[in-house]
This record gives C-alpha cells, structure tokens and sequence, in this order.
C-alpha cells in the first residue's frame, strides 16, 4: 500500500510519501500553480522510491489544498500539523508554525487534538515571505540569516509592517549599522510578535517550532529567550503538515494498520 500527504503552503510544497514502511520526502516551490506543484512533488516523490504505478490514497493539506483535484480528501493544516507534530514528538503540548506567509500557534491533546489555536494570516509580518524580503535587501538568503545573526546585538526595529521594515532596514545600513545586527534585531521583533500570540492560549512545555522559518537557529535562540522557555524544533520542521496528512492518509486507506511508517 502506497500513501502521501502532500502540503501545498504559499511558497513551497512539501510530500511525504509511505511506501510500505518507508517515507520519502521532497520539497519544490511551489511556484504559481499550486496544483501543478501537488502533482510534481508527488512525481518526484515516487521517482525517488522507483514505483511506477499510482497512489492508493493522497490527503491534501496547507492554503493549496483545494487545487489539487486527483487528492482523496484536503484536511487543514491545524489538523495535519497538529496529528504530524503529536507524531514525531508525543508530549508536545504546543506548536508554533511560521510558514511562508501565516503564523499559527497550536494548543494541542493527546493524540495530536486540537484544543486551541491562534492564526496570523491577515499581514506578512513575522513570516517567511518577510524574512525573504528582508533578506535580499541586506543581499543574502534566508538561509544564511540565522549564521550573521549569531552573538549579534539586535538593533531596535520599529516597524513589523514588511514595506515599513524594508525601508528602515535601508536606513539602517545607509548608517552603516552591521547586517547581523539588523538582522538580530528582525530576529528580535519577530519573537516579540509571536510572544504576543502565546500569550493569549496560556502556553505549557514542551514547545515545537514547525514550518520553514524553524531552520533559522537564532530565530529559534531568540524566540526562546523572549519566551524564557525552551524550544524544539523537530528534524523534518519543514514537513509537519505533509506527515500528519500522510498518517490521515494511512487512516483513511486503513493500510498500515499497526506498522505506522518510521520518519
Ligand atoms: P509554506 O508552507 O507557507 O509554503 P514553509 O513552512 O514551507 O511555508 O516555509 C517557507 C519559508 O521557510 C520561506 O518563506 C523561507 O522564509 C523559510 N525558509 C526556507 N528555508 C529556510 C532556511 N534554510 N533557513 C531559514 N528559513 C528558511
């Protein structure tokens, strides 16, 4: 039997594929049509476990969700992540999730329910897609954010609104302030930002931080000093979502029975 979650999210898109007891996993971007970027991964997914055939059963996740119409069901993302994250760490009580364009922190049960959750997904403060265009101001990837950041004084920023924080950012480095400064200080504002959104579900530890924004190691070192709590961010942060739907694939198809797949 053959199962995928596949999470179609605003900027990349995310499969985990269970052949048998083995997961496959690939990310794309997900580029201007979602749809086209579900049934690519899902290809590329399969080339890599060399089966030719079709997929028993595909649950579909994240915004792109809808788009993609040879899935079997779309389930939410709060629901994916929620089932994903209870998966890879059991006693998590909270997730935070910033993708490429919300932010939602999740309250979670045993077995991954859902008790309470809070959504960002009106303004692109604090997500990936602001971290990208802060980024390429300053002339570096997002993925070398988290390296300049490290040991660095954060600078106080004032705007969180993207347009606003890129024009001070150009300020700042017309002044001549260092880009790991600046940076620390986005790292700083964010953490802020998503403090504020915590507060209000009355968070318990362990917390998990999920989604893309999680790889950023200083984001993650900023977060948790502001939280002054410890923080986890699990090895496949980027693929939460797309495994919690693959396990609600499995469910759906009732293939795996006990033998749940090792990620
Ligand atoms: P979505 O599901 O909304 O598409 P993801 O959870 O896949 O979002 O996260 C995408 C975001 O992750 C990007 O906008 C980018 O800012 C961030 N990202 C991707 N790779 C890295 C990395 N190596 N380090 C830090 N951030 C990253």
């Amino acid at each position: 039997m053959i199962v995928a979650g596949i999470d179609i999210g605003s900027v990349s898109t995310k499969v985990a594929l269970a052949v048998n007891e083995k997961i496959y996993k690939v990310v794309i971007p997900t580029g201007w049509s979602p749809r086209q970027a579900g049934e690519h991964v899902l290809a590329a997914a399969l080339d890599q476990a060399g089966v030719d055939g079709g997929v028993d059963f595909v649950v579909a996740t994240g915004y792109g969700r809808i788009a993609l119409p040879t899935a079997n069901k779309a389930v939410t993302e709060i629901t994916c992540h929620a089932r994903g994250v209870a998966y890879l760490l059991p006693e998590t009580r909270v997730v935070i999730d910033i993708g490429g364009q919300d932010s939602k922190i999740i309250k979670i049960g045993a077995q991954g329910r859902v008790l309470d959750f809070v959504m960002n997904d009106k303004c692109a403060a604090g997500t990936g897609r602001f971290m990208e265009v802060i980024a390429a101001r300053i002339g570096v990837d997002v993925a070398e954010l988290s390296d300049l950041a490290k040991d660095e004084i954060p600078v106080e920023l004032n705007s969180m609104c993207t347009v606003f924080a890129e024009s001070e950012v150009v300020g700042l480095l017309a002044k001549g302030t260092g880009k790991g400064e600046i940076i620390a200080g986005l790292h700083q504002a964010i953490s802020r930002r998503i403090s504020a959104m915590i507060e209000r579900i009355k968070p318990e530890s362990p917390i998990i931080f999920t989604g893309g924004v999680a790889q950023n190691k200083s984001l993650v070192h900023s977060l948790s000093t502001q939280l002054n709590m410890p923080i986890l961010v699990p090895e496949d942060c980027q693929f939460t979502g797309a495994i919690g739907a693959m396990l609600i694939a499995a469910d759906m198809a009732g293939s795996l029975g006990d033998k749940v797949p090792t990620v």
